[in-house]
């Protein structure tokens, strides 16, 4: 298969602002003005490209960072939103009607699982919730009401790796939409190109790398963007979670040097998953030979980004994790925070946090044990410098003799 190059697409965009600024212009404005009362009606029956009307509908600055996502993903455009639970629920609300059933990968984003699992069946709408990573098992799974297939393409918190051309090639002989999540990976998988219908991610992550803001994107066909942002029954328009231009532009700024994170991400991820693993510690991370995912992940990535920046290691018992989690903090390795893709290293237990509207019983099931912690690899210049101080974090709350007993 002919290599995709992402970061090449993204670069070869090119903006000016209506000064001619490097920058495009903010569109500073929620409702726009109309020379005829004529291609506002227009407008409003999706039939005057160019015309923007109403910023919850979209806005210049939107169309410019959506451009530039679906220009990284491969698909012929996007739309933006607030959240990445706004676009995620657009995605599948717009798809799924009364009476259909969903597939999903049971390990996905404990806020998706909750949405799937509580939140959709007062719609009628059920969920089946299965390894993903057992195409029989998914193909099983079909009924004549089920509509999507849902996954993470490195799943949240547990890093599955899903095969996405197996899934897309299931979906497509079941006549079903695969829809992928890429919160994970981006640059480094690119779905669309291996098959998926519909990619979205949460902008709130990596893309836009500092944990300032919120967003989301559904990365996807024009028929299926102008269905979701139709303004008599399109999810995106009429459920709301729009984004705000401002941090449209901001977020789009930010995409400029993604690739360059994501490489130092991979790079201080991979260095510290060898070393832990070697120091006897249960390490997860894609770019290990032990991971059950190493081999397709391979055959799927975009060679030059990595791995990934997330990584999980098990140490045995929360009360265990806490006290790592504080130690490392109070040392500044990192922040003892929820989310992922910032320049500082995050941590977190999900079987308490991200992954607490999980049940136990279900989180036991699939692997997700109370001692997980799962970490966000940061940027960090010195990784050798961090190893050795994490390193002396776990002898002292006895983590690292613990690991080596297992
Ligand atoms: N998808 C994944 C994989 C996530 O980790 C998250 C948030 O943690 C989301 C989606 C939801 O995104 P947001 O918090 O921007 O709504």
């Amino acid at each position: 298969m002919k290599k995709f190059a992402p970061a090449n697409q993204i670069q070869d965009l090119q903006y000016f602002g209506e000064f001619g600024g490097v920058n495009p212009s903010i569109s500073d404005s929620s409702t726009y003005t109309f020379l005829s009362a004529k291609t506002m009606f227009d407008t409003f029956e999706g039939n005057a490209d160019g015309c923007y009307l109403y910023s919850r509908h979209t806005s210049p600055s939107n169309l410019y960072l959506g451009e530039a996502l679906a220009a990284m993903e491969g698909t012929e455009t996007a739309n933006v939103a607030g959240t990445g639970m706004g676009a995620i629920t657009a995605a599948i609300l717009q798809l799924c009607k009364a009476g259909d059933h969903i597939i999903s990968s049971r390990t996905i984003y404990g806020g998706t699982y909750a949405f799937l699992k509580n939140f959709t069946p007062q719609l009628n709408i059920t969920t089946d919730f299965v390894d993903i990573t057992k195409l029989d098992v998914v193909e099983a799974a079909i009924t004549p009401e089920t509509k999507i297939i849902y996954c993470e393409s490195v799943s949240n918190p547990l890093l599955e790796v899903a095969d996405i051309e197996g899934l897309a090639q299931l979906a497509k002989k079941h006549n079903l939409k695969l829809l992928v999540d890429n919160t994970f990976s981006p640059l480094t998988i690119s779905p669309a190109h291996l098959g998926a219908d519909i990619v979205m991610h949460s902008l709130t992550k990596f893309i836009n790398g500092s944990s300032d803001t919120m967003g989301g994107v559904i990365c996807a066909n024009q028929e299926f963007i102008d269905a979701v942002r139709n303004v008599n029954d399109g999810a995106s328009m009429l459920l709301g979670a729009s984004m705000d231009s401002m941090r449209a532009a901001s977020i789009l700024k930010n995409l400029r040097t993604l690739h360059i994170r994501m490489k130092q991400h991979s790079k201080n991820a991979m260095f510290l998953a060898e070393r832990f693993e070697a120091d006897g510690l249960k390490t997860v991370y894609p770019g290990l030979p032990s991971h059950p995912g190493h081999e397709l992940f391979k055959r799927m990535m975009n060679e030059e980004y990595g791995f990934g920046g997330m990584l999980t290691i098990d140490v045995g018992s929360l009360e265990k994790a806490n006290e790592l989690m504080e130690l490392m903090q109070e040392r500044n390795l990192g922040y003892l925070a929820v989310s992922l893709g910032f320049y500082k290293t995050l941590f977190s237990a999900p079987g308490s946090s991200t992954s607490s509207e999980i049940p136990e019983d279900e989180q036991a099931e699939m692997g997700l044990s109370d001692g997980l912690i799962r970490f966000s690899i940061g940027l960090d210049n010195d990784i050798e410098r961090t190893y050795e101080l994490m390193k002396q974090c776990m002898m002292e709350v006895g983590v690292l003799e613990a690991a080596m007993a297992y």
